[in-house]
């Protein structure tokens, strides 16, 4: 793991939310997503060399909606950066951990990216990312390949 990347917060309104944190951190949003297949809306906030992600709920029953639902707003997931997220995932399940979807998956900000179970992790929800443009399997169509064993 190269860093932690973000830390990903749950939020019920942008409109509120993006707002408080530009003050809180005193750092404009520099950039808004729409992550459509998890039903997301996504905020960036630099801090140093980590982010603030803010996440909003498109849809009354996406996994954000319930999360806040179940839950409250607050933390959500932690994210590292990885070099070679499918070597990671391949090393993690060799530990014996899970994860939520077997293959990476397009995130926002240019990211590949898989979830660890939580059960696994003491209820927190860890997410291994890895910038676009460095991994080495063809771009194209998602969900991407697995790059094999090896
Ligand atoms: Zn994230």
């Amino acid at each position: 793991m190269l860093k932690i990347e973000h830390i990903g917060i749950a939020v019920k309104d942008f409109s509120k939310a993006i707002p408080f944190y530009e003050k809180l951190l005193n750092t404009p949003c520099y950039k808004t997503e729409t992550v459509s297949s998890e039903q997301v809306n996504t905020a960036f906030f630099r801090q140093g060399e980590s982010k603030i992600e803010l996440l909003e709920s498109t849809d009354p029953d996406g996994v954000i909606a319930r999360f806040i639902e179940k839950r409250g707003e607050g933390m959500h997931h932690i994210a590292f950066e990885v070099a070679d997220i499918h070597a990671e995932m391949a090393r993690l399940k060799a530990e014996g951990l899970h994860f939520l979807s077997d293959l990476p998956k397009q995130g926002a900000d240019n990211k590949l990216v898989c979830f660890l179970h939580p059960k696994d992790t003491g209820g927190v929800l860890v997410e291994l990312c890895q910038e676009r443009g460095n991994e080495k399997l063809p771009m194209g169509g998602l969900p991407i390949a697995d790059g094999g064993g090896h």
